[in-house]
């Protein structure tokens, strides 16, 4: 069989600039053939590898490898460079650690790449474009799709599983992308637009949902969207206090910082994470602490420290009241950097089917626009915590860093009950009012 097309993010750059976040927070699990590999490295303490521990330990029915006492990969050295890539060279290292923050996911008859935004580099859009890294990306596409593939079948439009093809999959994301996009509109109304042109096509009979009859209805649908929302003099919504509460709820598992380290807490830690879980879902008093990603730490500190005004440097956790105020988010700059996410996570299919919890496509979509107000409630309460009264765009950029780590990857957001929370706040119209809500 013809090895599939790869399909390349556009609007994207990235290169690794070395905040060594990746190998200090993530679990790096590898396969029996590349332990072998290592074990054949033959480490020893002349090459400064820890030797109070073993490098590599078991992993379920897999492998992983082992952390130093700071919660570091046992590979990483103390200038924070990997010792395998500078002993072996990058070929070397395991499949996940030269993969990362790149996603690669099979989509019909094309292998599609998304990018993760948990790395500082790709959220601050830094480094080559990824376009040109063609050659090495289907390099890597190879390694990850394995030889016997066989092309998956389409998510389901929605719950009710409406059959969708893969052509009416690649129909609708350009037409999101473009509504997305395009347009004088600020990104929410664009947003609210999309996300109201799909809950009407939800209501369609199924065989609308495909082919040519598709491709009649989505410009009347989105015209009619457009009479919806024509532009940012469109009232505010405002979601009910139990949407209010889903969201913090959703927010709370998208700020959790799992780590080999909170791993190794025990049942103090598990007892914290009950406790924020408590306190997000009451949402009255002070914010939770949370510590920052070690990434975001390295990356942002000194951008945001640079644009603060006249700052108090408070650093005292904000109220939940407070994060419910007005704060400016329907700003340009913020919204360049929506507007790449969005594409970036659509045309790597990184929102549905197998890529996202095999979520439907509507309901992976809605997932996805939850992340905007997400991210903007992270960065309000960045700003507010640092004791500035305005978001800068280094706190929506260290937001979004820590929200998407989780994004796609977290199991906490793969349960059913988290499932069922998207599909409720839809039921209820609440996934625009949130959107509009904490985009003022
Ligand atoms: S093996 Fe190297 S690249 Fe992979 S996590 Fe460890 S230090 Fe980082």
């Amino acid at each position: 069989m013809a090895r599939p097309g790869v399909i390349l993010p556009i609007l994207q750059n990235w290169s690794c600039h070395n905040c060594g976040g990746c190998c200090r927070e993530h679990q790096i699990v590898i396969t029996a053939e590349e332990k072998k590999r290592i074990d054949k490295q033959k480490w020893k303490t002349a090459d400064g590898v820890v030797d109070d521990r073993p490098l590599i330990v078991a992993h379920g029915d897999r492998f992983r490898l082992n952390h130093q006492a700071d919660g570091a990969c046992v590979f990483l050295d103390e200038k924070g460079l990997c010792r395998i890539h500078a002993k072996f060279g990058e070929a070397a290292k395991p499949l996940a650690c030269r993969a990362y923050p790149y996603a690669v996911h099979p989509s019909g008859n094309s292998v599609t790449v998304s990018l993760r935004f948990s790395c500082p580099s790709v959220v601050q859009n830094l480094g080559e474009p990824v376009a040109q890294q063609r050659k090495n990306l289907e390099a890597l596409a190879q390694e990850i799709v394995p030889s016997n593939y066989t092309a998956p079948k389409a998510p389901p439009f929605g719950s009710g599983q409406q059959p969708l093809t893969w052509p009416d999959v690649t129909l609708l994301l350009a037409f999101i992308e473009r509504g997305l996009s395009a347009g004088k509109a600020s990104f929410v109304t664009r947003l609210l637009r999309v996300l109201s042109w799909l809950e009407l096509l939800e209501q369609t009979p199924d065989d609308a949902l495909r082919g040519d009859p598709l491709g009649r209805l989505l410009p009347a649908l989105h015209e009619a969207s457009v009479r919806a929302f024509p532009d940012d003099t469109a009232p505010l919504l405002k979601p009910t206090s139990i949407a209010r509460t889903m969201f913090r709820q959703f927010v709370a598992q998208l700020l959790r910082h799992d780590t080999e380290l909170t791993a190794r807490g025990g049942l103090m830690e598990r007892l914290r994470l009950l406790s924020d879980g408590v306190r997000f879902t009451l949402g009255r008093g002070r914010v939770p602490e949370m510590a920052d990603p070690i990434s975001v730490r390295v990356a942002f500190s000194r951008g945001i420290a640079e644009s603060m005004d006249a700052s108090t440097g408070s650093n005292q956790m904000p109220t939940f009241s407070q994060l419910e105020g007005e704060f400016g988010g329907r700003n340009p700059e913020f919204d360049e950097l929506f507007v790449r996410y969005f594409r970036v996570k659509l045309q790597g299919l990184h929102f549905c089917g197998a890529a996202f919890y095999e979520m439907s496509f509507i309901d992976g979509f809605r997932s996805l626009a939850l992340m905007y107000p997400a991210t903007l409630w992270v960065a309000h309460m960045r700003a507010t915590r640092d004791g500035r009264s305005t978001v800068a765009l280094p706190d929506v950029q260290a937001a979004l860093a820590t929200v998407d780590h989780n994004f796609g990857y977290s199991p906490a957001l793969a349960t059913a009950g988290s499932k069922k929370r998207i599909r409720q706040l839809a039921k209820m119209q609440q996934i625009t009012a949130l959107c509009s809500w904490y985009s003022r």
